[in-house]
C-alpha cells in the first residue's frame, strides 16, 4: 500500500520554493556546459541594505561548489534569488540555470532545474507523513503516481530514510529532518541542488551522515551549491570555493582558496584545521610544500614522507622554532579568540 496521500491540490506558501521550482517539461540542457549562471547580480533591501553588488560566477555541470562567506554576507539572499524568490530591477536577468533565465513573474513554472534545501528543515516538512512530504514536489509538478512513488522511495533511501515513509516528520531527530528536507528536494530529480549550511546544527554522527550523503551526490556527478560555514568539510564536498561577501571575493579550486590566507581573514573566514596543524608541523620542520586540506590528504602526505625519509619524520625544535609556530597559528587569532 502507498504511504502516499498528497495531493497535487495541497496549498503552497513562498517558503515551500522547492515545490514551486519545477515543471515536467523541461527542456534539452545538452548545449550548456555550465548549470548554474549568475551574471552582475545587485540586491538592495527596501529599507537600503545593500545586500549583493556585481556578483557574478558560473558553475558546470556536475561541478561542486562551496559558497562561504562571513555572517551577512548575502548568501541567504542569492540562495532566494536563485528560484527567483527574491528579485528587482537590479536582479533582473541576473540568474540564468542551464541557459533559461530565471524569471520571478514565472516561477511557479520554472522547470525543475534548481532544488534548494534550506537551512531550517521544519520550514521544508509540513505534512503528516514523511512519503507525503517527499511526494509534494513531484505531485505539484503532474508526475504520475508510479513516478512519484518510485522517486519517493529512490528520494528516502539516498537519505537512508527507507522504512520511514509513515514517520511524522515533526517527530524526526534534528539529523532526520535535514536528511528527510534533503529527500524532499531530491524527490524534484533537480538538475542543480543548493543547500543552505547542511551541516549545521547536527552532532557529529549526523553530520558525518550527511557529508557521505553530499559526498555520494557528488560522486554521482550532481550540480551542487553548498552554501556552509563548516570548513572542514568542504575539501571532502567542494571541487571549488566561492567567497562571498557582498560581492564574489575569491573563486578558484579549494586549496586555492584555502591558500589565500590574507583574503580569508579579511573576509573574517578560516581554513581548516588540519591545515593549520600542518603548517604548524612545518615549524617544527616538517618537510611539506602543499599543505594537506582533509584527514585523507595528511594521511597521503604523512605516507608519502615517511616513505620518503627511509620510514622515518625527522622534526625539530631550533631558536626560532616557537616564534614560526606562535606566527602560523597567529594568523587564526581572532578566531580562537571568537570561540573563547
Ligand atoms: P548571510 O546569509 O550571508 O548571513 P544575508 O543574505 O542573510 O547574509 O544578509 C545580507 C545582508 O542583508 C545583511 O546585511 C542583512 O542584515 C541584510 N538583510 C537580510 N535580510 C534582510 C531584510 N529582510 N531586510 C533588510 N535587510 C536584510
Amino acid at each position: 500500500m502507498s504511504a502516499i496521500t498528497a495531493s497535487p491540490s495541497t496549498p503552497m506558501t513562498e517558503s515551500f520554493s522547492r515545490a514551486i521550482t519545477a515543471s515536467p517539461s523541461t527542456p534539452t540542457t545538452e548545449n550548456f556546459s555550465w548549470a548554474l549562471r549568475v551574471h552582475d547580480l545587485n540586491y538592495t533591501y527596501p529599507d537600503g541594505t545593500v545586500a549583493l553588488e556585481h556578483v557574478s560566477f558560473e558553475i558546470k555541470k556536475g561541478e561542486s561548489v562551496a559558497l562561504v562567506g562571513p555572517n551577512g554576507a548575502g548568501k541567504s539572499t542569492l540562495l532566494l534569488h536563485l528560484n527567483g524568490v527574491l528579485h528587482s530591477s537590479g536582479s533582473r536577468g541576473a540568474i540564468e540555470i542551464l541557459g533559461e533565465t530565471v524569471d520571478p513573474k514565472k516561477v511557479h513554472e520554472m522547470p525543475d532545474k534548481i532544488g534548494i534545501v534550506f537551512q531550517n528543515p521544519d520550514d521544508m516538512l509540513f505534512m503528516p507523513m514523511l512519503a507525503d512530504d517527499v511526494a509534494f514536489g513531484p505531485i505539484n509538478l503532474g508526475i504520475k503516481r508510479d513516478e512519484v512513488e518510485r522517486r519517493v522511495r529512490d528520494s528516502l533511501e539516498m537519505v537512508g530514510l527507507s522504512g520511514y515513509e509513515e514517520r511524522v516528520p515533526h517527530h524526526l531527530s534534528g539529523g532526520e529532518k535535514k536528511r528527510a528536507a534533503l529527500a524532499t528536494v531530491l524527490s524534484m530529480e533537480p538538475l542543480v541542488l543548493a543547500l543552505d549550511e547542511p551541516t549545521t546544527n547536527l552532532d557529529p554522527k549526523s553530520r558525518s551522515e550527511l557529508i557521505d550523503i553530499l559526498k555520494r551526490l557528488k560522486d554521482e556527478g550532481r550540480t551542487l551549491l553548498i552554501v556552509t560555514h563548516d570548513v572542514n568539510a568542504i575539501p571532502e564536498l567542494a571541487d571549488r570555493v566561492i567567497v562571498l561577501n557582498r560581492t564574489v571575493v575569491a573563486d578558484g579550486t579549494t586549496r586555492e582558496v584555502f591558500s589565500d590566507t590574507e583574503m580569508l581573514l579579511a573576509a573574517g573566514l578560516e581554513v581548516p584545521v588540519i591545515m593549520q596543524f600542518f603548517q604548524v608541523l612545518q615549524a617544527f620542520g616538517y618537510p611539506c610544500d602543499v599543505l594537506p586540506l582533509s584527514i585523507e590528504g595528511a594521511v597521503r602526505n604523512l605516507t608519502r614522507t615517511i616513505a620518503n625519509g627511509d620510514g622515518h619524520v625527522h622534526l625539530h625544535i631550533h631558536k626560532h622554532t616557537h616564534s614560526e609556530v606562535d606566527s602560523a597559528l597567529g594568523k587564526y587569532q581572532h578566531h580562537r579568540e571568537a570561540g573563547r
